[in-house]
């Protein structure tokens, strides 16, 4: 891993710390439809399918703009206006699919758990048979909280019930296990800046051919239409509209990289060490997790704000941003709760040396204990 001395280390969900050489492969122009550039499309496509295990049945279709906007490009292409959609909630990136069913006019059921709970497979399976009419669901393969879902046995659900399966795998996709044919997905959609650890600045959708053919005129947005993407994509190898040529030549060389440290598996298991010296370091300082450890996704790992008054959020983490270490504020709902992120391009060693920094900026702040109040303690 190539590090920049003195940079900030993002422990964050994403935008993400990236390596030196994905950032220095932002640093030529590219002509969008010059060949050089048109075979770099191919070669990322071609790689991104390979990382799903969809070979010869799946297809990656390419979106500009931030993650949601593939999960929009997804839903919008996938659901057709007659359809109907399950939408399985934990977190804040369920809840706003919810809010694109509202928006672009599709018909859309809710399962919502609390954001500390996997969802119930056997729940999705009596809504699917209460309701034939849902022609769609929607998963996340890891949410707001950290959590790890179900998705395996979710998926198998969907299958038998005959109905598709969408998945957000955003967070996830590049660390996690998300096999295109062991889980039958129509669409998987992730982008270029999280576990990939490229830049911020498009997504993709894993789709699956068979599905996405018969998709047109499904969408109700020209920007977000998958399939005409995927057609424009097919017929002249380009992008339909300006493509973020920049933020593809990064991902062509993160994407060398994921491959270089062992594809799903290796990178997996430095995220997973990171989330082992970070849970591992907070808890030896009484902080308590929320998540107990079978749910915790090696992604991001929401705390319990602790009960002592001389930790206030704010200036541990001001204090942490001035050592070079960014956190993330919670978005639990229910709970006051901060986030540390595990993944990007940080190395166990780096991790170590943020916990250094965090044991430091309690010690001056008069914090001797990060254990929350107790449950049911007057707040
Ligand atoms: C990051 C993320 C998104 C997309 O967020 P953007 O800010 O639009 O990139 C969607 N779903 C999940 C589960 C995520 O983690």
């Amino acid at each position: 891993m190539t590090e920049t001395p003195d940079a900030p280390l993002l422990l964050t969900p994403g935008p993400l710390t990236t390596d030196l050489r994905t950032r220095q492969a932002m640093l030529a122009d590219w002509g969008s439809r010059d060949r050089r550039f048109i075979d770099m499309i191919a070669r990322v496509r071609k790689n991104l399918v390979e990382i799903a295990g969809g070979a010869g049945s799946h297809t990656a279709v390419l979106m500009q703009g931030s993650g949601t906007f593939a999960v929009e490009a997804m839903i919008g292409t996938f659901v057709p206006r007659a359809g109907k959609l399950l939408a399985v909630v934990n977190g804040a990136y369920g809840r706003r699919i919810v809010q694109m069913c509202k928006i672009m006019g599709r018909a859309c059921e809710v399962y919502e758990t609390a954001e500390d709970r996997a969802p119930d497979a056997l729940e999705i399976d009596r809504r699917l048979g209460a309701d034939p009419t849902i022609t769609h669901v929607v998963v996340q393969c890891e949410t707001t909280s950290g959590i790890l879902n179900p998705l395996p046995v979710i998926a198998e659900t969907v299958r038998q019930r005959g109905r598709r399966l969408l998945v957000d795998a955003m967070s996830a996709f590049g660390a996690l296990p998300s096999n295109a044919r062991a889980l039958g997905y129509d669409a998987l959609a992730a982008s270029a800046n999280k576990c990939l650890e490229g830049a911020p600045g498009f997504g993709f959708v894993i789709a699956r051919e068979a599905a996405l053919k018969e998709c047109a005129g499904h969408a109700h947005s020209l920007s977000l239409d998958l399939h005409d993407q995927w057609q424009a994509m097919e017929k002249s190898g380009q992008w339909r509209f300006t493509p973020p040529t920049h933020v593809l030549a990064a991902l062509d060389t993160a994407i060398a990289l994921h491959a270089a440290e062992g594809g799903v598996a290796g990178r997996g298991a430095r995220y997973k060490e990171n989330c082992r010296i970070l849970v591992d370091g907070m808890k030896a300082l009484g902080f308590e997790p929320l998540l107990p450890a079978a749910l915790q996704a090696p992604i991001i790992v929401t705390f319990h704000m602790p009960a002592d008054p001389r930790f206030v959020f704010q200036a541990f983490y001001d204090a942490l941003s001035r050592r070079g270490y960014v956190i993330y504020p919670g978005k639990v709902a229910e709970t006051p709760s901060f986030r540390i992120g595990c993944i990007g391009a940080i190395t166990p060693e780096k991790m170590r040396a943020a916990m250094a920094a965090i044991r430091d900026v309690l010690k001056e702040m008069g914090v001797t204990d990060g254990r929350p109040a107790a449950k049911g303690a007057a707040a």
